[in-house]
């Protein structure tokens, strides 16, 4: 059952071809204008990725089955569903009052029987990072797909190139993994500017529409915080050429570019939490420390939690922060991304450190990145107090009532996970990510419209994604249980039930995740994540994580005790 992370990426039989064009050194742009959902024509071609996944099928049909449609609406029953290629062309719904031996069903090469599940769009992940080398790319891909990511942002961590072909090969079906739209920083994906070309705000509308045409889709701007007049002309450059511009608003440079000072100056969305409770505050720039430096990490983060009680605390910054703030967001069209998942780690470190799937499933490559150190990324979890934990918990609070208000006021609230970070692995955190959102007071069903219609309507293509709706693509989940009743219901070990006879069950999760007419079987998918996980284990050492909680191996037991044992008085145990 143990193999090779290299024999997942071998199913293509035209493989051979695509490392030709990436040997030549040729550049994202061919490969990145390669339409990423575009419908396929028919007949198609079946194919087979061993026993993980096949399709798409000239006739898909899914019968007997509710359906979530992905506008917040409630699910609606009983449907068969026809999928030819890679659309749903047709929905039929049968009366439940009608007997069940006169529905008519529809009929295809593939019939999956959707008996007592729900049907909802695949989800869209705006925003994840697939990190570097020993990190199976292969294991990334198949932990969003499982938890019914049928569309990622994945950033550009292993270059701009890399995750233009991955785009590519997967908007081809060769690869098995979402559609990808790769988030590029400014001046990303073309080449030939001088940096001060790139910091000249007349050079912009330019410099978008080469990034556009180059394939370019979500943009982040977050280099350019420290300079307000050029933040705005590549935030609406970007806009005018046709693409998505994003900041994560940068600690260090407020005092230029603030959340409500980025939606003003025409960003299409921000992304994560920073720059909000600044937005309110009596001065310009937080109360940073006096020897503050953005580079240390572990101060940077305590910092970004603590502003939000400076905030909270005075009833007129919190006044502000829950009025004005969200009004003038949301009358600028921002989009919010909030990322709770990948954060929460900074409210109870202990509980993502433990988090019951690390084991089986938290790759060793991911797990040593997350070990706490000053000199890498998002790994400042040393020193890491109850206070703040306690500014962290007091942020979310705060920070979902911004969310909410946001919602209740109009503003559009799009998916994103930020992940993998800080102890959030990939996949799991989407789930996370409803539930804390949900937590903000949002309604579940507006909570998975974040990551269904809303996000497909930020890309530009809510026409063809994030509904489950004839004339859209077949990115489907088939979940065991209601989602929206349960938002656990879409993990992969579900969330435990109560038989009639009191005995207790798991749900099965998301069965199956349709992603362009590419029937995924999860349970086999999780499998291979498993396998991949404990090979990666294998020789995993002792960490100053770990160790309280590894089992003391035979040899290291009190060599004392033996010796009493000996000596007739060993009743220790
Ligand atoms: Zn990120």
């Amino acid at each position: 059952m143990r193999r090779p992370a290299a024999i997942h990426r071998t199913f293509s039989l035209v493989l051979a071809a695509s490392l030709a064009v990436l040997a030549t050194g040729m550049v994202a742009p061919a490969a990145a204008q390669e339409p990423i959902a575009d419908f396929k024509p028919l007949p198609v071609q079946t194919r087979q990725f061993g026993d993980l996944a096949a399709g798409p099928y000239n006739r898909l049909v899914i019968q007997n089955v509710n359906v979530l449609p992905g506008h917040g609406g409630p699910s609606v029953g009983i449907y068969d569903i026809l999928i030819e290629g890679n659309q749903i062309t047709e929905m039929r719904r049968f009366d439940p009052y009608t007997p069940e031996d006169e529905w008519e069903h529809l009929e295809g090469e593939r019939v999956i029987d959707g008996r007592g599940k729900y049907v909802m769009p695949g989800m869209i992940n705006l925003h994840l990072h697939l990190r570097e080398e020993p990190l199976p790319l292969d294991y990334v891909y198949y932990l969003q797909l499982a938890t019914g990511i049928t569309t990622l942002g994945p950033a550009s961590d292993r270059g701009v190139d890399e995750a233009m072909t991955e785009a590519g090969r997967s908007a081809r079906n060769e690869l098995l993994a979402p559609r990808m739209y790769p988030l590029w920083g400014w001046g990303g994906g073309i080449s030939g500017y001088s940096r001060e070309q790139l910091e000249d705000p007349a050079m912009a509308t330019e410099i978008a529409e080469k990034m556009v045409a180059a394939g370019g889709k979500q943009f982040y701007l977050n280099g350019l915080c420290w300079n307000r007049e050029l933040f705005g002309a590549a935030a609406r450059a970007i806009t005018a050429a046709g693409g998505i511009s994003a900041v994560h608003v940068q600690p260090s440079s407020l005092s230029e570019v603030n959340a409500v000072i980025a939606a003003e100056e025409g960003v299409t969305m921000i992304v994560h939490h920073y720059g909000y409770a600044e937005s309110a505050l009596d001065r310009t720039v937080p109360d940073y420390p006096r020897d503050y430096d953005y580079y240390d990490e572990n101060e940077r983060f305590r910092q970004a939690g603590k502003v939000w009680e400076e905030a909270g605390r005075n009833p007129a910054a919190r006044a502000r922060l829950l009025g004005e703030v969200v009004d003038r967001l949301v009358a600028s069209g921002v989009v919010m991304q909030p990322n709770r998942a990948t954060y929460e780690a900074n409210r109870n470190i202990l509980a993502a450190m433990g988090w019951p799937w690390h084991e089986k499933y938290t790759h060793q490559a991911l797990w040593d990145m997350h070990l706490p150190n000053p000199r890498n990324h998002a790994v400042f979890h040393y020193d890491w107090t109850s206070d703040d934990e306690y500014y962290w918990t007091y942020m979310y609070n705060l920070w979902g009532e911004l969310i909410y208000e946001f919602n209740k006021k109009g503003g559009m609230v799009v998916f994103g996970t930020d992940d993998n970070y800080q102890w959030s692995t990939g996949g799991f955190g989407n789930i996370r990510e409803l539930q804390l959102m949900r937590e903000t007071g949002m309604h579940s069903l507006e909570v998975l419209e974040t990551a269904n219609w809303n996000s497909a309507k930020l890309l530009g293509l809510g026409d063809r994604l994030g509904l489950v709706r004839p004339g859209y693509l077949a990115d489907l989940l088939i979940v065991d249980g209601n989602p929206a009743e349960n938002l656990r219901y879409l993990y992969p070990f579900g969330a435990i039930r109560k038989r009639e006879d009191h005995t207790m069950y798991r749900t099965q999760g998301i069965v199956y995740t349709i992603k362009d007419g590419v029937v995924v079987n999860n349970a086999n998918v999780m499998r291979d994540v498993a396998a991949m996980v404990a090979e990666s284990k294998e020789n995993a050492g002792v960490d100053v994580v770990n160790s309280p909680f590894l089992p003391v191996p035979e040899w290291m037991s009190h060599p004392v005790a033996e010796e009493e044992q000996e000596e007739g008085s060993g009743s220790q145990r």
